[in-house]
């Protein structure tokens, strides 16, 4: 038992000097100076301009593994900057996971909480950040602070998911964990017709199952609004066999053929990640030669980002299109969230007037019953969420923005909401009545009042 105390007031002691050694070297970045976390990895899809300032960075390598596991409790004490590849690891030594698991292996436990993050269980179990219990924030005007419901921070707790390190950073999360069974059964079910895919999903949200088979994951992967499949996994303590998506075949192609499927559970929650959904494609990566020689250690969703970077840091795909006289075309990678009742006529307006496929369909509501005033999704609605990721010809005469304003439009005229990891073309008067300017001001006012670290509009939408 003293063992046990003992360990635990020592992670407690080096948390503590972690945090206060990062208060240190914050404080100690002359005003005026932009920020930034050392990371190596990120899943943001805003690339910064050649030649704009370089930030200091903040070492947060202190940050990136799981403290501690409570397996009773079914809690972890979580760095910031760990990511979920790590923290899964970690977990699942307990038989346990955290609530929601995005499907990308470098997402942070911070990354997903500051921004927003999904999974096939946020039907069941919301969004990330409804699973925090508490988090130690190093604010944008330096001090630390621990935010929870009931707290003297509860303001900045709920302000916190979709802040984008606007406000500070999360150092220490504490978070609830599930039990995991060994293996995950899926059930592909075709649809070829989107209202029909809508009222399954409805219907999922009321029932838990669907035809028998318990809903403890479901997403969907659309290759046309005819050709739809809605993907229901439950636990299982066996599998009769085992598939593998991990070397040549592919999951996301897998879908079309037989309806049902056996994975671990850890090849569950990473399915997505070896072909970053489908976009492994445009690296020919979906070859079979070239899929044969490309290591598998480099099939990660990772290494693809990377490559998409160095492609726009040079420029070397734009060139090459013009080089062959190729028309210009929009970046078009977005997660959009739609009322599951607006949802086919979203799906519909997609197909018709962009026209990308497959598109990834998640199911999701909010699990805590209130709104979080940044992203102010309905606590009584079932979303879907939208995900698309890809590059689309631009109509003769049309520029940047064309595909991208269309959709923002769209999502706002079915009262849906679109998350901001990506480029955004809002005007800021429109960006702060559709993401609670009000609150933001007030929290900014609060936890940064000199201006320390960018406002949300000017990193999302003005890409500082
Ligand atoms: C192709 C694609 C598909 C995607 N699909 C999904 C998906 O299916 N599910 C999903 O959940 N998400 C998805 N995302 C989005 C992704 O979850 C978000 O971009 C997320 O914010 C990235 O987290 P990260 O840890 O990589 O953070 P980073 O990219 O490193 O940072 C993201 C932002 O969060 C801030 N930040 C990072 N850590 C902290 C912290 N500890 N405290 C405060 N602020 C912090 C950074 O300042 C930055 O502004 C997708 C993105 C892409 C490009």
């Amino acid at each position: 038992m003293t063992e046990l105390a003992d360990r635990a007031s020592a992670q407690v002691a080096r948390r503590s000097a972690a945090s206060a050694s990062l208060r240190h070297a914050y404080n100690a970045i002359p005003p005026g100076t932009p920020v930034r976390l050392a990371k190596s990895t990120s899943n943001l899809f805003r690339f910064r301009e050649a030649g704009a300032t370089r930030p200091a960075a903040l070492d947060v390598s202190a940050f990136t593994r799981v403290s501690h596991v409570d397996k009773g409790a079914r809690t972890a004490v979580v760095g910031g900057m760990t990511t979920y590849a790590d923290l899964v690891a970690t977990t699942l030594r307990y038989g346990l996971m955290p609530l929601v698991v995005p499907q990308l292996k470098t997402i942070t436990l911070g990354g997903a909480v500051s921004g927003l993050g999904i999974e096939s269980t946020s039907l069941r179990n919301g969004l990330p950040h409804e699973s925090v219990l508490e988090m130690e924030i190093l604010t944008a005007d330096g001090r630390l602070v621990t935010a929870a419901p009931g707290s003297a921070h509860e303001a900045l707790y709920l302000g916190f998911p979709n802040s984008y390190g606007t406000l500070g950073y999360a150092l220490w999360l504490t978070i609830e964990l599930e039990p995991v069974a060994p293996y995950v059964h899926l059930r592909h079910v075709r649809f070829d017709d989107p209202g029909e895919v809508m009222a399954a999903i409805e219907q999922i949200a009321r029932d838990g199952s669907y035809l028998g088979h318990q809903a403890d994951f479901v997403d969907g992967t659309a290759f046309s609004p005819t050709e739809t499949y809605l993907t229901v996994g439950a636990y299982s303590q066996t599998a009769p066999w085992l598939s593998d998506y991990t070397g040549q075949r592919i999951y996301y192609q897998s879908i079309r053929g037989p309806r049902e499927d056996f994975l671990t559970i850890s090849d569950y929650l990473w399915r997505w990640d070896t072909d970053w959904f489908w976009c492994s494609r445009a690296f020919g990566v979906q070859r079979p030669l070239v899929r044969m020689l490309w290591p598998s250690r480099y099939r990660r969703s990772d290494v693809y980002r990377k490559l998409v970077a160095f492609d726009r840091r040079h420029g070397l795909t734009r060139a090459l299109g013009a080089h062959r006289g190729a028309p210009p075309s929009e970046a078009v990678i977005q997660d959009v969230e739609i009322p599951a009742d607006r949802a086919a006529e979203f799906h519909e307006f997609f197909a018709a007037e962009v026209g990308m496929s497959p598109v990834w369909l998640c199911p999701l509501r909010l699990r805590s019953g209130q709104s979080w005033p940044l992203y102010p999704l309905r606590p009584d609605q079932a979303y879907v969420n939208f995900g698309f990721w890809g590059n689309v010809p631009l109509p003769r005469g049309a520029s940047d923005g064309h595909f991208n304003k269309r959709i923002e439009n769209k999502v706002t005229e079915l009262g849906g909401h679109k998350g901001l990891y990506s480029t955004s073309y809002y005007s800021e008067e429109e960006f702060w009545r559709l993401y609670n300017g009000p609150a933001y001001a007030r929290l900014k006012q609060e936890y940064d009042p000199g201006g320390r670290l960018s406002d949300l509009f000017d990193k999302c939408v003005g890409g500082e």
